[in-house]
């Protein structure tokens, strides 16, 4: 029979970093030790739920994102397979636990989680990582903390069989945060791309009468070695961008085309960019 396991869904777009789930692992875990489940968080120094930052592009096109991070509750779990003695367990309901006796002193698990979810604690020389307020669930809760907390929704919890949370990730387009690493995250994110792809983006400009003026709904096609990727017009400010690009993805060629002329500009791809003005007949 299968077994309904718990996920979290994050929402990149929705996330407005004000910290309000960190903060909430905080209150539950300071100061209040859950046998069975883990020793309490030290009061300074560990983010079990870590918000990270990017800046996307050049002033003014220019934006945010914030990328909600944590344990992954991964089913391939390579701190699992690093812990001596079973210090590191993988719950049916697929959360994973550190058990606070257990994994006394073994520091290499800091090292083992290639996601930097696993946080040491030198006070009481232990490995610790958020665990889905797995004590809450199992007394009732039908959601950890950081989810009640959230006040935009960028954060959501299910508890589905895998089958049915494979279709739900198709559906809404989920993807695992650093799928390369191919330890089966139960963490699912939408809008990665907010964070974790790139953009080009310009302003198309042409002279007219000595003055430079921007130019609205000039078609702006964007190629890679000879292919067109994809295409644009121009808002009321010249403005365009081309975005979910892949960082560090080679040379683009923006061709721009307009009743006034055209433009021609390339670019080698490393992180998201603005190319600033660019003006009809260049
Ligand atoms: S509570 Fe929600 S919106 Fe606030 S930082 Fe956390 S995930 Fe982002
Ligand atoms: S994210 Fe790290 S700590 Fe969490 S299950 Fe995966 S490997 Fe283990």
């Amino acid at each position: 029979m299968s077994q309904a396991k718990w996920n979290l869904i994050v929402d990149v777009a929705n996330c407005t970093n004000c910290n309000l789930c960190a903060l909430a692992v905080q209150d539950e875990h300071v100061e209040n030790s859950l046998p069975g489940y883990a020793a309490e968080m030290p009061k300074h120094g560990h983010r079990w739920i870590d918000i990270q930052r990017r800046e996307r592009g050049q002033a003014p096109m220019l934006d945010v994102a914030y990328l909600p991070t944590m344990c992954q509750h991964c089913d391939d779990a390579p701190c699992m397979a690093a812990a001596e003695d079973g210090a590191i367990t993988k719950r049916p309901d697929g959360i994973v636990l550190i058990d606070p006796d257990k994994a006394k002193g073994q520091k290499q698990l800091v090292e083992a989680c290639p996601y930097g979810a696993i946080w040491w604690n030198e006070e009481l020389d232990l490995p610790q990582h958020w665990f889905f307020d797995a004590h809450l669930l199992d007394a009732g809760w039908k959601e950890p903390r950081c989810v009640d907390v959230c006040p935009t929704g960028a954060l959501r919890s299910v508890k589905l069989d895998d089958d049915v949370m494979e279709k739900l990730a198709q559906k809404e387009e989920l993807e695992p945060l650093r799928p390369e690493l191919a330890t089966k995250p139960r963490v699912h994110y939408k809008n990665l791309w907010r964070y974790a792809r790139c953009f080009i983006g310009g302003t198309v400009s042409e002279e007219r009468d000595g003055v430079t003026e921007c130019v609205e709904g000039a078609e702006v096609r964007l190629l890679r070695a000879g292919e067109t990727v994809a295409d644009t017009v121009t808002d009321g400010f010249g403005d365009f961008r081309f975005d979910r690009l892949d960082p560090d993805s080679g040379t683009y060629t923006v061709e721009v085309t307009a009743a006034g002329g055209t433009g021609r500009r390339e670019e080698t791809l490393g992180e998201s960019v603005n190319l600033g003005e660019v003006r009809l007949g260049t």
